[in-house]
């Protein structure tokens, strides 16, 4: 199991009775007279960078997060791994990178986001209507004869 890891970059200077280090990244030596420190090896500036975006890390202070053996930018790591909410529908946790259908303040799965009277699902431009939270559609919505408030038609879009 990987466990997610948060890690600060330090930068080292290479002391000239040293002899080289390997980098991790390139596995080639280092002889630059700074190089990077994290996770517990040594890095060439250029070569710590986030597997995604290819930013380099080795800003002094910054931070790099590890999951699955990925080394990835702050920004990268959130959006990959960070969530985005709550289902509306069935309060289970929703992870960031997943396509979600947002309804006013409100987030659901994709296959969360139907009816909760029919299950008809909706597509893009549907009208769906919002009421005490509970998504319905237009059918359902029309035949029901409580009192229309706290209702919203809404348009999809995603
Ligand atoms: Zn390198
Ligand atoms: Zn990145
Ligand atoms: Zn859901
Ligand atoms: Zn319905």
């Amino acid at each position: 199991m990987v466990l997610d890891k948060e890690e600060s970059v330090s930068l080292v200077s290479l002391q000239s009775r040293e002899k080289p280090r390997g980098c991790a990244g390139c596995n080639g030596k280092i002889r630059d007279r700074f190089m990077l420190q994290a996770l517990d090896r040594y890095w060439h500036e250029d070569c710590l960078k986030c597997a995604c975006c290819d930013c380099r890390l080795g800003r002094v202070g910054s931070t790099l997060y590890t999951r699955a053996n990925l080394i990835l930018c702050r920004r990268d790591y959130l959006r990959l791994f960070g969530v985005t909410g709550n289902c509306a529908a069935c309060s289970k946790l929703i992870p960031a990178f997943e396509m979600v259908m947002r309804a006013r303040d409100n987030v659901y799965h994709l296959d969360c986001f139907a009816c909760q009277l029919c299950r008809q699902r909706f597509c893009v431009g549907d009208k769906f209507f919002l009421k005490n939270n509970m998504i319905l559609c237009q059918l359902d919505y029309e035949g029901d004869t409580l009192v229309k408030d706290d209702v919203a038609p809404c348009r999809v879009d995603v």
